[in-house]
C-alpha cells in the first residue's frame, strides 16, 4: 500500500491517486487551461484536489497606486502586458464584466475568470542515452562553431549563430544539442515558422533515433510520451513556463519574432531561470548584434557554404508594369523567357510574388506553359504536399508567397522574385530567398533573378550584403 512520508519516522496512509504517465508527460513545463485539456474534466479536478496543480489566474490585474487608481492587466499565458490589448466583456458565466487577452486569442481565448494550471507532481526520469546518428563530416568552420556553442552551454551564456544561408546550421546544432541531451537537459529548437519546423522535426528525428521529440505548431498531431526534445513554433512556446534547459531560436531575424516582443517574452518564459539561448540566423538585425556585445554572449561566424562555393550573386531585371501585365493575362516577356528556359533545362524552381492576390492571378497562366506547376500560400492546407511534390520532381515548379522564404531545401533549384521592390521584401527576406539557391554540392550555383518595377534600397543592401560575405569567405580561407 502507497505511503508518503510526512515527518521523518511518521508515515501517513497515501490517499493520493495513482499517476498516470500520458498526464504528467503531457503537462511537465506546459501552462495550459484548465477546462480545455486533452484530458475527462473530472480527472483534472481530482489530481488538482490533490495538489497535483499549481493555478494561476488567466489574467493578472494590478491596481496601479494614484489617484486614478486605475487596473493593470497582465496575461499569464503570454505575458503581453500592452493595455489596448485586455477586452472587457460582460461574462455569461461569472455574471460580471471580465476581461480576455486579444493578444494570444488564436490560442483559445484566455480570460480573467480562466485557470491556468501548471503541473506539482513528480517528474519522469530523463533519460541520459542520447545517440547521434550522422555520418556527415564537418568543414572547419562548420566544427570550430559547432565547439564553440558547446563552450557556451558548458559557461552557460548565450550564442549567437551568425552562418550564410546553406552554411549548415542545423548539422552545427547536432552535437551541441547532443551535449544538453546527455546532461539530461531538456531542449527546445524554436522557430517563427511552420515550414521550418515541418523540415527540422524529421532531420532530427532521423540522427537523434534514440531521443523522444516532439513537434508543436498550429492544429499539429499530438504524440505520445515525455518530449525531451521538442521543436516547436515560436508561438507554441506561449504554452510553456519554466520548462527548458537550453533553447535554440533558429531563423531568429524572422518575421513575426523579430517585430512581436510578446513572441521575444514567450522565449524567456519558457526556458527555466538562467538557461541559456542560441540565436541561429543568417541576417542578424544590429540590435542583437549590439546586445550580443553588451551582455558577451557567445558568438560565430560561418561566412562560408558547407560545400565551400561562393553563395549566389542576385541578378536585378526591370519588369516593368507586371503587376498590369499579368492581370491583363499575361507572363511578361522576361519572366516568361525564364520560365521557358527552365522547363527545358528541366530544373526545378521557385517564383516568389509579394501578395497572394497576384499570384493566384498569374497561376493559370503558368498552367499555360505546364499544367502542372502550382501556387502555395501560408493558408494552403496542401503546403506541405506541394512543396514535397517539387522535391520529388513531380511537379516542374512551385509559385509561391514569401512562405516558402526559409527552410527550405531543393536539389538545383533555380528561384525568381517577382515585384522585388515591394515592402514585403525587405533585405534579409532577400537574403534568404537567395539562399534557396546552389545549396546542393552537385549544383553549388544556380539563377536568382530579382525582377522589379524599380531597385530599392533594400535590393541594393541584399545583394552588397551576399557580395560582402563571398569576399568575408575568401579572406577566412586565405588566412
Ligand atoms: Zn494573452
Amino acid at each position: 500500500m502507497p505511503y508518503k512520508l510526512v515527518k521523518e519516522n511518521h508515515f501517513i496512509l497515501y490517499k493520493g491517486i495513482i499517476i498516470e504517465p500520458q498526464i504528467r508527460d503531457f503537462f511537465i513545463g506546459r501552462i495550459w487551461t484548465r477546462v480545455n485539456t486533452p484530458f475527462p474534466q473530472e480527472k483534472i479536478e481530482k489530481y488538482k484536489e490533490q495538489n497535483y496543480f499549481n493555478k494561476k489566474p488567466g489574467i493578472s490585474i494590478n491596481r496601479s497606486i494614484g489617484i486614478f487608481n486605475r487596473k493593470r492587466y497582465k496575461c499569464n499565458r503570454c505575458h503581453n502586458e500592452q493595455q489596448n490589448e485586455f477586452v472587457q466583456y460582460d461574462c455569461a458565466r461569472c455574471n460580471k464584466t471580465c476581461v480576455y487577452c486579444r493578444h494570444c486569442i488564436n490560442m483559445g481565448r484566455i480570460t480573467s475568470c480562466t485557470d491556468l494550471l501548471l503541473w506539482n507532481g513528480p517528474k519522469p526520469k530523463v533519460k541520459k542515452t542520447h545517440e547521434l546518428v550522422w555520418s556527415g563530416a564537418f568543414t572547419d568552420l562548420q566544427s570550430t562553431a559547432a565547439q564553440q556553442l558547446i563552450e557556451s552551454l558548458k559557461e552557460n551564456r548565450n550564442h549567437l549563430l551568425h552562418a550564410v544561408c546553406g552554411a549548415g546550421k542545423t548539422e552545427i546544432l547536432f552535437p551541441a544539442v547532443l551535449y544538453a541531451l546527455k546532461k539530461g537537459w531538456r531542449v527546445c529548437i524554436a522557430t517563427p515558422r511552420t515550414d521550418v519546423v515541418l523540415e527540422l522535426f524529421p532531420r532530427f528525428k532521423k540522427v537523434f533515433p534514440k531521443t523522444i521529440l516532439h513537434s508543436l505548431y498550429g492544429n499539429a498531431p499530438s504524440h505520445p510520451g515525455y518530449p525531451q526534445l521538442v521543436i516547436a513554433t515560436t508561438h507554441q512556446l506561449f504554452r510553456f513556463e519554466n520548462a527548458f534547459d537550453f533553447v535554440i531560436v533558429d531563423e531568429a531575424d524572422a518575421f513575426p519574432y523579430t517585430y512581436d516582443r510578446a513572441l521575444q517574452k514567450a522565449v524567456l518564459k519558457s526556458k527555466k531561470v538562467g538557461a541559456p539561448i542560441a540565436l541561429v540566423t543568417a541576417t542578424p538585425s544590429a540590435k542583437i548584434l549590439a546586445q550580443m556585445k553588451r551582455e558577451k554572449w557567445g558568438y560565430s561566424f560561418i561566412s562560408r557554404r558547407y560545400h565551400g562555393h561562393p553563395l549566389p550573386v542576385p541578378r536585378l531585371e526591370p519588369l516593368w508594369s507586371y503587376n498590369k501585365i499579368i492581370q491583363k493575362g499575361r507572363i511578361p516577356k522576361k519572366l516568361l523567357d525564364w520560365t521557358t528556359t527552365r522547363l527545358e533545362n528541366k530544373e526545378p524552381f521557385l517564383i516568389f510574388f509579394p501578395t497572394i492576390n497576384l499570384m493566384e492571378n498569374a497561376i493559370p497562366l503558368f498552367q499555360q506553359l505546364d499544367k502542372k506547376i502550382l501556387g502555395v500560400h501560408a493558408e494552403d492546407p496542401e503546403r506541405k504536399g506541394k512543396v514535397l511534390k517539387l522535391r520529388n520532381e513531380e511537379i516542374p515548379g512551385l509559385l509561391t508567397t514569401t512562405i516558402l522564404e526559409r527552410g527550405i531545401t531543393i536539389k538545383n533549384v533555380q528561384v525568381a522574385v517577382v515585384g522585388a521592390e515591394s515592402k514585403i521584401f525587405n533585405s534579409s527576406a532577400l537574403i534568404q530567398i537567395s539562399g534557396r539557391v546552389g545549396r546542393n554540392v552537385l549544383f553549388p550555383s544556380g539563377e536568382i533573378v530579382l525582377f522589379h518595377h524599380g531597385i530599392t534600397v533594400e535590393m541594393d543592401e541584399a545583394r552588397n550584403e551576399i557580395i560582402r560575405f563571398n569576399k568575408e569567405g575568401f579572406r577566412m580561407e586565405a588566412k
